[in-house]
């Protein structure tokens, strides 16, 4: 599904009647809310419970991160209508913009481009450095059965390894 397919669907559910004052309002607070909601789930797992981070609670966050995007949709729209018309600015529109912005900053060498940006990155403990999984597999190899080389909090759930 692409981003502005998203947001259309997702504006069917939201109300677009208020001022944009109140639009706008109304989805900064619930962005911040259910972000949140990740964060407090976050520090649930980590800190209080210390849990693992299973793929139920994988599941968990993933539908908190979709709230937010949720309450994305919506600031975007009420923003489109503060800029001229609802729908002139999309989602789409706000996510090649940010990827824009880092582009620029990576020229210019403010942050780094990652050579392999669609590979998860764990944390061996074999050598100590964040790698691909595939080189973490290398890493464990090296080790000769000294068991997994991987922390446990950074293990991924294989379905969301792809
Ligand atoms: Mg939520």
């Amino acid at each position: 599904m692409q981003l502005n397919e998203y947001q259309q669907k997702a504006l069917k559910t939201g109300d677009k009647n208020r001022t944009v004052r109140e639009g706008l309002l109304w989805a900064a607070l619930g962005l911040n809310g259910e972000a949140g909601e990740f964060a407090d789930l976050i520090k649930k797992i980590f800190c209080e419970d210390k849990r693992d981070l299973t793929p139920e609670v994988c599941i968990q966050l993933r539908d908190e991160l979709g709230d937010t995007l949720w309450y994305l949709s919506i600031a975007t729209f009420y923003l489109s209508l503060q800029m001229g018309e609802a729908g002139c600015l999309t989602l789409d529109d706000v996510a090649h913009a940010n990827n824009v912005k880092l582009a620029k900053r990576a020229a210019e060498k403010v942050i780094r481009e990652h050579p392999h940006p669609q590979e998860p990155r764990i944390l061996c403990t074999v050598c100590g450095e964040y790698h691909s999984m595939v080189h973490s597999e290398a890493c464990k190899g090296e080790q000769q059965g000294e068991g997994d080389s991987w922390r446990q909090e950074d293990r991924f759930p294989e379905a969301l390894v792809k």
